[in-house]
């Protein structure tokens, strides 16, 4: 894996797992995607159902998840992203929404040079990942 130095970390790169809401999307699941599309697991945080928050990269090295940004920048994924019909859809559940909040709030602090988008606010993403609007998180941004 490529080395990711917290200097030049700009972005805090928000996800979905796209997975279905009623279709639990293990931490492992999530690993071995990653591995068998990319090489190596995609994203350094994880934002289960139940809010728990699983590191699965360490921040020094480079996740997989945006292309072009992937030097630049921190991934977290929540656990959803599709409702039980497989619809994109804002799937977080209140647990997810405070562990997002407070996940993002440490990034923040660590990274003050970071900003925090969703991954469809990078130019060229045509996919609706996360499936909500994180200008909700704005106020962590100033
Ligand atoms: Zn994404």
């Amino acid at each position: 894996m490529k080395s990711l130095h917290s200097q030049d970390v700009k972005w805090i790169v928000v996800h979905c797992s796209g997975s279905r809401c009623n279709h639990p999307f293990t931490v492992d699941g999530l690993i071995n995607t990653g591995k068998e599309r990319f090489g190596q697991p995609s994203y350094h945080y994880y934002v289960q159902r139940n809010g728990n928050i699983v590191p699965i990269l360490p921040e020094s090295v480079q996740g997989v998840h945006a292309v072009g940004y992937n030097h630049c920048s921190i991934a977290v994924c929540y656990e959803g992203g599709l409702d039980e019909h497989g619809a994109y859809a804002d799937t977080r559940t209140e647990l997810q929404k405070h562990a997002l909040y407070e996940l993002l709030k440490q990034l923040r602090a660590d990274y003050p040079q970071a900003r925090i988008v969703g991954h469809h606010d990078l130019p060229g993403v045509s996919k609706p990942c996360p499936c909500f609007d994180v200008s909700e998180y704005a106020e962590l941004n100033t």
